[in-house]
């Protein structure tokens, strides 16, 4: 297994530091687990001993509901900020994306649960979540609707009953759908964008029905494809029905994309940063032009990170600018796949027959470019910013214009 490489502390503060390098000790554990997850992605099941498999279910609790035990540090926050959660992101994916994604916890549902969620929904599904170990999903995609999200047709239909709603419709690409013992499922109780509502499911409950789908890369994300077949949902398990129709469902779905797009975005980072750390400790000798291009690549890594701590702070200030997110996420996909064409060509021609890392990452940083929108529906989020002139900060525009185009954009 690749060594991890040297590192030097940011300056942000003792604790943000302590955090830091407790998050890099963490991850390295992650490279034999993450090796047998890529053969077998249930192999989760074997390194749920493992501190930096608890980081996500502890960091994304809210603290009401944390359970301290001897596994993580007592420094390790619960209820994380966005700042917070992306350095665990960047590291653990440092050590292994696909570990990250398939440890248990609540995942993307935690923003929904934590924007629309009363005290006895929070009850109902944070107790569950906290029961170790247990995985959670969020479902917002289908089949035919992946990027138009907002064009869904999962229907959520009154109960004939007269009391609740049923639910029927599929959804696919879901992280960890087929395992979860509760998730989120978006669906439709009327036409528009105000007509979607977001309800709590247990997996438990009849007409459930999910299967794995099979993966190249990112193995351990175990995305499924799920099928409500007249599931009951109480109706104390619709999210924010205390909420006018404007700030509830979709509202939630919002929330948790905002949050998560620099997640992504910090996956990619980590798995790019490794790729060119690797490169470095398997050619040591490398001079000239190569060495040039990886130097570049860090230097092109380290300008996304300090961009996406921006963007991160920005959110825990209540202040986000929902462009610049997907400018990061969209560039830190393409960074980590272009980190890892560019580990791929320097190792020589048949790199990736003889560095099986190599050959994990090369196809695990393909997924980033999907998950949490496409590269293109970004695209066209940063030019409708730049159209807006709400793109740049005023800081940004203060350095030369070469340097903002290509560092911010
Ligand atoms: C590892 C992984 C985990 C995931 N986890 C989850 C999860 O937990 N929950 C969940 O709900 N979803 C999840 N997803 C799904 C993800 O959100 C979708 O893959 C994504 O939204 C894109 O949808 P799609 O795959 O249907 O692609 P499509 O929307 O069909 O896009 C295909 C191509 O067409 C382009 N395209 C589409 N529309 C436009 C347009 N209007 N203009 C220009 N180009 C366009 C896209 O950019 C892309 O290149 C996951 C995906 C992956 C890969």
């Amino acid at each position: 297994m690749p060594e991890f490489a040297p590192y030097a502390l940011d300056t942000r503060g003792e604790r943000m530091d302590a955090l830091e390098q407790y998050f890099r000790e963490a991850a390295r554990e992650l490279r034999e687990p993450g090796a047998a997850l890529d053969a077998d992605p249930d192999a989760v099941h074997r390194f749920l001993h493992l501190p930096a498999v608890r980081l996500q279910q502890h960091m994304l609790t809210p603290a009401r509901f944390a359970r301290h035990d001897d596994v993580l540090p007592s420094f390790v926050p619960a209820e994380a900020s966005c700042a917070e959660w992306i350095l665990a992101a960047e590291w653990l994916a440092y050590g292994d994306p696909g570990m990250t994604l398939a440890s248990p916890g609540p995942a993307l549902s935690t923003v929904v649960l934590r924007a629309l969620a009363d005290e006895a929904q929070q009850d109902w599904f944070f107790g569950r979540t906290s029961d170790w170990p247990t995985w959670a999903f969020f479902a917002l995609t289908e089949p035919e609707k992946g990027s138009a999200a907002t064009e869904l047709t999962a229907r959520l239909d009154a109960d004939p009953s007269g009391d609740g709603w049923v639910l029927n419709g599929e959804k696919m690409y879901i992280g960890n759908g087929a395992h979860a013992r509760v998730g989120v499922v978006f669906c439709r109780r009327a036409p528009g964008p105000w007509g979607i509502e977001a309800v709590m499911v247990d997996t438990g409950d009849p007409g459930f029905h999910a299967e794995t789908l099979p993966l190249i890369g990112l193995r351990g994300a175990r995305i499924s494809r799920l099928r409500f077949d007249g599931m009951r949902i109480p109706p104390e398990r619709v999210l924010g029905r205390h909420r006018p129709r404007s700030r509830r469902g979709l509202q939630g779905a919002l929330q948790a994309m905002l949050w998560f797009r620099p997640s992504v975005a910090a996956f990619a980072l980590g798995v790019g940063r490794a790729a060119c750390d690797y490169v470095l400790a398997q050619r040591p000798a490398l001079a000239g032009a190569g060495r040039a291009e990886v130097d570049t690549m860090i230097d092109r890594l380290n300008r996304l990170r300090r961009l996406l701590r921006d963007v991160a702070a920005e959110i825990d200030a209540g202040s986000p600018n929902t462009f610049r997110v997907s400018g990061v996420k969209m560039r830190a996909a393409r960074l980590a796949e272009d980190a890892t064409l560019l580990a791929a060509r320097l190792l020589g021609p048949a790199s990736l027959v003889e560095h099986p890392w190599l050959d994990k990452v090369y196809r695990d940083v393909r997924a980033f470019e999907f998950m949490e929108g496409t590269g293109n529906i970004h695209r066209r989020g940063v030019f409708q910013g730049l159209l807006r002139d709400d793109y740049f900060t005023s800081r940004d525009r203060d350095v030369r214009p070469g340097r903002v185009a290509e560092g911010v954009v």
